[in-house]
């Protein structure tokens, strides 16, 4: 009987073990040093060695792993600067291949959903940057050879994750198992389009003990229902109002992060009175408030924002007492920024039915 360390958490995995004639010990052992040293044994189920394809930008790394039938997984590490020239990384995962949601900013959105990641191909995305990927730049050493050391895992690669809540919440745990891959919870962030069940189901989740910090990030984008309704077909069927009940709503803790994110999009919900009105919907949301230069998917209509345009949004929201923050933007070269992910290749093939109601009408 072949175990599975990327699907389950390291009790149910010494649980398994033993109950199939392993020592618990022995269990516990090989599932710590395959998190944390990438060492398979024989009677785990395989894992993916290599990326199929990786692309380098810069410092920003993205890479893809196959997951059968022609579809693969998108995934990017993103370096993080610190003083001294060092650097930590950020993982951002995909939850999905395609998504259907259809934000007409991102390219995701326009390949559809091909369909949803197990749990072994969510955490599998960390095992490969950890262990897999070829380390490309020559002035960083790491002790363990090739890999990147992963700080930070964002859920805001391909799909929406409340779309697949189940693999997630599970890969949440693995990722934060102190006898695993052992990343701190307040170090993992799931991005939603705002599917209010969803946040309302990890609002839940998060009330367990080691959990408690996960940070939850919203793709707000709009300041109102009537440009958010143009760009984001989710909100058709659920539209702002019923998002920030479900934003006040979620469980903040002092240390824990809730976040709104914002794509600023040249001509469509870039002018300053925007920014007023963005704030006045935040208002007594304890949350910040993240800006993110629009980057043009494929066949975009739109063009990147100028840096003059999204800093005066920037401090217009300062202005009115929003702690706001502006996105730096890495990896657009190499199709790896934020809303670029996705493979024109497979933009044509059938769409799958969703678990949860899909959104009134799609683009
Ligand atoms: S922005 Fe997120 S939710 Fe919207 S289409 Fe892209 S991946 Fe899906």
């Amino acid at each position: 009987m072949t175990l599975d360390p990327l699907s389950l958490t390291s009790s149910e995995f010494v649980a398994a073990a033993f109950a199939s004639g392993r020592s618990k010990f022995d269990a516990l052992a090989a599932y710590r040093r395959f998190h944390r040293a990438g060492e398979r044994a024989q009677w785990m189920a395989p894992c993916a060695a290599a990326p199929v394809q990786q692309l380098v930008d810069d410092r920003t790394v993205k890479f893809l792993l196959s997951v059968g039938g022609d579809l693969e997984t998108e995934s990017v590490i993103i370096p993080m600067p610190h003083r001294g020239g060092r650097f930590s990384r950020t993982l951002c995962v995909s939850s999905q291949v395609g998504c259907a949601m259809g934000c007409t900013f991102c390219e995701t959105g326009q390949m559809g959903l091909m369909r949803s990641l197990t749990v072994r191909e969510i955490v599998q995305q960390l095992h490969v940057a950890r262990f897999g990927v070829t380390h490309p730049f020559a002035d960083e050493t790491r002790a363990s050879g090739g890999g990147f050391d992963i700080a930070n895992i964002v859920f805001m690669g391909m799909g929406e994750p409340m779309d697949n809540l189940d693999a997630v919440l599970q890969a949440i745990r693995i990722f934060c198992d102190m006898n695993g891959p052992a990343i701190g919870c307040s170090r993992v962030t799931v991005s939603t389009v705002g599917r209010t069940a969803g946040i309302r189901a990890l609002g839940e989740f998060i009330q367990q003990d080691g959990l408690r910090r996960v940070g939850l990030a919203i793709s707000l984008n709009a300041p109102n229902d009537e440009i958010r309704s143009t760009i984001m077909p989710i909100n058709r069927a659920e539209p702002m109002a019923l998002l920030r009940q479900a934003m006040v709503d979620f469980p903040k803790r002092p240390t824990s992060a809730l976040c709104a994110e914002y794509v600023l999009i040249p001509g469509v919900n870039d002018r300053l009175d925007h920014a007023d009105e963005l704030c006045a919907f935040l208002k007594g949301i304890r949350c910040s408030l993240n800006v993110i230069p629009y980057n043009p998917r494929r066949n975009s209509p739109w063009p990147a924002p100028d840096d003059a345009t999204v800093d005066a949004f920037v401090d217009r929201a300062i202005a009115n007492g929003q702690f706001t923050k502006r996105r730096r933007t890495k990896g657009r070269t190499a199709m790896a920024a934020c809303g670029q992910l996705g493979n024109e290749r497979v933009r044509q093939r059938k769409f799958v039915s969703l678990a949860i109601d899909p959104p009134a009408t799609r683009e």
